[in-house]
């Protein structure tokens, strides 16, 4: 009965999980579809904590696992709180290393279990028909978990380090080669390991798990700022399918379904990302590309900038009929969001059709300036994807971009050499005036001038944005 009663439970959190992941691809259901998952979610652990039965018995050690939870949720909940919208990228990688950290785990306690199985119920397993299949069957299931989980454990450790600064690019001659190399021993270990159940098959089984750790941090190392969405992305699918091990091992099938879907939506959303920048998948799979490309210069970008002044700014908005808002890293840098939207009102209260043009990277993760402006209610109509939008530019009046760089450099287009050479961008320059926001001259994430910023169209309103925007709208509300 309790048995139908859990299956019952695990079918409900699967479909809430399926249903919630649909609700997350459109902005307006995006919370209450995390909500949807989240109810699932907390339905089967409750459910496998007081329902589920081995050998007629439940799993108890209450304490433990409450214990755990609390800690865990109490972390979760104030790291959630307290990270700043430009972290966020950070947190979701640190998060995503949490998940692989608990698939290599599972693999390494269930691993444990087998090692020290009773001689004698071992050799019976054996000796027994099927049974030898069966115990490889499991063992793989356990490798393919421990690899993949301490891969993607290692890996979004040295992203997050990477994000926020504290470990720097590191590579050497060669990387590409050593990465394939050790991926190759992993390999081959993992299937001598499973095919001949070696006598050491501990020493094995550890040498593996530090390998497969080792080409975490080397897969990653290397790769380059602007390609990190795509890692991160990846790493995301990677713990996906180590969990769906855990559920092939424990016979669970809410995990195996989760497991599933992570993997999937991850691997989509890496294909997508790669299409966003114009990366390859097995460019990121053998972690050779990028590399630091800090101090890069586009060729071309030379002369002189000029600048517009806030007043000029004022009459030259107020007097259009559309304008477009490209929004970048740098607002959200400056929390500039609600000034934002407070312009929007402004000129719209005026009459003039204003609309945002959202790059797929534009900040620092996949969707950064969706939930940036949804913060500061603007409306999801708005927001025009980089497509719509390129094509809106040509009948537009003014172009205002705000702490965006790389997203609108048409290097992306026009010079080969460049590190963001073939990554497509919002064609601003299409539009009759172009106004830059920015504090400086200096470069964005991919370290590259940008050519724009010299064209003859375009002109630059320094200062931070949030200042910027404030004083434009009380220039703008005087005129
Ligand atoms: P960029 O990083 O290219 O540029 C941001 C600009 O904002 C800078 O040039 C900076 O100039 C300016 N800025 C910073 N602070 C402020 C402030 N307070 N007020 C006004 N301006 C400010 O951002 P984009 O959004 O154009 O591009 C995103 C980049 O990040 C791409 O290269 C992308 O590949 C990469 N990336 C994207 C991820 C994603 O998933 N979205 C994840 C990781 C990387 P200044 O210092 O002069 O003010």
């Amino acid at each position: 009965m309790e048995l139908n009663l859990l299956t019952f439970l695990y079918l409900i959190a699967s479909i809430t999980f399926i249903v919630g992941l649909k609700m997350l691809s459109h902005p307006a259901t995006a919370r209450n579809g995390n909500r949807v998952a989240a109810i699932g979610m907390t339905l089967a652990i409750l459910g496998t904590i007081f329902l589920y039965e081995e050998d007629g018995a439940r799993l108890g050690n209450y304490v433990w696992i409450f214990g755990g939870i609390l800690i865990g949720t109490i972390t979760g909940t104030l790291a959630a709180k307290r990270v700043k919208m430009t972290a966020m990228p950070e947190m979701v990688s640190l998060f995503n290393g949490m998940g692989g950290a608990c698939a290599a785990l599972i693999s390494l306690v269930e691993f444990d279990h087998l090692a020290h199985m009773d001689p004698m119920m071992a050799g019976v397993l054996l000796m027994s028909a099927g049974g030898a299949s069966a115990v490889k069957g499991f063992l793989l299931i356990i490798v393919l978990g421990l690899i993949i989980g301490s891969v993607s454990f290692a890996g979004s450790i040295i992203a997050w380090g990477k994000l926020n600064g504290s470990i720097k690019d590191f590579s050497f001659k060669g990387q590409h080669i050593f990465n394939i190399l050790l991926l190759a021993v992993i390999v081959v270990l993992a299937v001598y390991l499973i095919v001949f159940l070696p006598a050491n098959a501990v020493l094995i089984f550890y040498t593996i798990f530090f390998l497969s750790l080792l080409y975490g941090i080397f897969f990653v190392f290397p790769i380059g700022g602007a390609d990190m969405p795509v890692v991160i992305s990846l790493l995301n699918s990677f713990t996906g399918v180590a969990a769906a091990c855990g559920g092939f091992l424990y016979d669970n099938k809410v995990m195996l379904t989760g497991g599933i879907l992570v993997g999937a939506a991850g691997t989509l959303l890496t294909i997508l990302m790669c299409k966003a920048m114009n990366r390859s998948l097995t460019n990121v799979l053998i972690g050779s590309f990028g590399g630091s490309s800090v101090g890069v210069s586009s060729a071309g970008a030379v002369g002189t900038h000029k600048e517009i002044s806030l007043s000029d700014t004022a009459v030259l908005m107020s007097y259009a009929s559309k304008v477009y808002i490209v929004p970048g890293y740098g607002l959200a840098v400056a929390q500039a969001q609600h000034a934002c939207h407070e312009l929007e009102k402004l000129l719209t209260s005026k009459g003039v059709d204003v609309k945002y043009a959202i790059h797929p990277v534009a900040g620092r993760m996949p969707g950064h300036m969706n939930v940036l402006l949804a913060e500061a209610d603007v409306s999801y109509e708005k927001l025009l994807e980089m497509e719509q939008a390129n094509e809106e530019f040509s009948t537009t009046d003014v172009v205002l971009i705000l702490g965006a760089n790389d997203v609108v450099n048409p290097a992306a287009k026009s010079d080969p050499a460049s590190p963001i050479y073939g990554m497509p961008i919002l064609d601003v320059e299409l539009a009759k005036h172009v106004i830059v926001n920015k504090r400086s001259m200096k470069p964005g994430y991919a370290g590259i001038e940008n050519e724009l910023f010299f064209r003859p169209k375009t002109s630059m309103l320094f200062g931070d944005a949030k200042k910027v925007l404030q004083d434009l709208v009380a220039e703008i509300k005087n005129l």
